[in-house]
């Protein structure tokens, strides 16, 4: 069994964009309420004292659009600061990055992943629903001038959207070290966008760049789900997370906080998730919680394959959004 060690936590189920394929502007989603969301102090004291005890040292920021919670400064600072923690990195839609990018790398965060579907203004406007996409290409510069780096862009690719683009935005990976992912869209969010399209496999994009740039493939591989190459003479490199051509469930090694406490042990699966901000204000001490996230820990393998077929297999989508679960 993999080792669970990396941790993504959701610092806020609310966002800003109103991407097609996550939160269309038509969805009806039920925000968590202020008190229910954890506080700083309840997050930071939750790393230190059940997470980082138990091995875990990989940590991510995401939403919703982490961007939007108040005091994200002083959080990430403190968690950069905790013993323990080897990495610390934050997923964003990159609206507030202009503003953020260098008090967040002051503070300690030092890998930043930026969504950018489109390098078109009317594509960019369509997938998001907001017509920004200059103040979010600032943002990316602004990152890459403070010093981030790794700096990914993440690109979700929806057919007859956004997939004409694939070989200018793997070419933002040759001249920059600039690391650009290519994620399957999933069945989640938006069930309407994906019965029509469906969704474009990892592999006719890799035989699209490879064919106009050439794909080198020697020791490429990350530690995490992408399968990861290289432009030949490229700075950065081009991945691909082929979460429904090819089932990396054996070798995923994280789990899920949601905004509001929940512990899931699987994206797409919530079997025996645990609600460790209500068993926290109820005053169960630490040691209990790190015994019941040990307990989910060891029921993780099995948990991990048992959803996944419901969208390769055309079945009905998931619940939930990726923006409520921190995607
Ligand atoms: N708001 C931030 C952002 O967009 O980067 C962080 C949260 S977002 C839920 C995290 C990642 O999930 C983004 O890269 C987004 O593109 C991806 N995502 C959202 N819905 C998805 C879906 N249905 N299929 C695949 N990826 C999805
Ligand atoms: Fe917001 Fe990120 Fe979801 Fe887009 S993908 S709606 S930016 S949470």
């Amino acid at each position: 069994m993999n080792t669970v060690d990396y941790l993504r936590i959701s610092l806020i189920d609310q966002c800003n964009f109103r991407c097609t394929y996550c939160m269309p502007e038509e969805s009806e989603i039920d925000y968590i309420q202020a008190q229910q969301i954890l506080t700083n102090a309840e997050l930071v004291a939750l790393l230190k004292e059940v997470f980082i005890p138990l091995g875990f040292s990989k940590f991510r920021l995401t939403g919703g659009e982490p961007m939007l919670r108040r005091d994200l400064v002083s959080l990430v600072e403190a968690i950069a600061n905790l013993d323990g923690v080897t990495d610390l990195s934050m997923t964003t839609n990159g609206f507030l990055l202009s503003k953020l990018a260098k008090p967040l790398y002051e503070a300690g965060l030092r890998r930043i992943n930026i969504s950018l579907d489109s390098l078109d203004r009317d594509v960019f406007r369509q997938i998001t629903g907001r017509g920004i996409w200059e103040k979010v290409w600032a943002g990316i510069l602004a990152a890459h001038e403070v010093g981030f780096d790794p700096l990914k862009l993440n690109v979700v690719v929806v057919p007859d959207v956004n997939d004409r683009e694939v070989l200018d935005l793997a070419a933002l990976s040759i001249d920059r070290r600039w690391h650009i992912r290519f994620i399957e869209f999933m069945p989640i969010g938006n069930d309407s966008l994906f019965e029509h399209k469906g969704w474009v496999d990892s592999a006719s994009l890799r035989q699209q760049i490879g064919d106009r740039y050439g794909l080198d493939e020697g020791n490429c591989k990350g530690n995490g789900p992408a399968d990861v190459f290289q432009i030949p003479n490229a700075l950065g490199t081009v991945g691909f997370i082929s979460q429904m051509s090819e089932c990396f469930c054996d070798r995923c090694n994280r789990v899920r906080l949601s905004a509001d406490g929940l512990l899931r042990p699987c994206l797409l699966n919530e079997a025996g998730q645990i609600d460790l901000k209500a068993q926290m204000r109820q005053g169960r001490s630490f040691a209990d919680l790190r015994l019941a996230v040990q307990d989910l820990l060891n029921l993780k393998t099995e948990i991990n394959f048992k959803e996944r077929d419901r969208g390769t297999s055309g079945q009905k989508s998931y619940f939930r959004t990726m923006s409520q679960i921190g995607g």
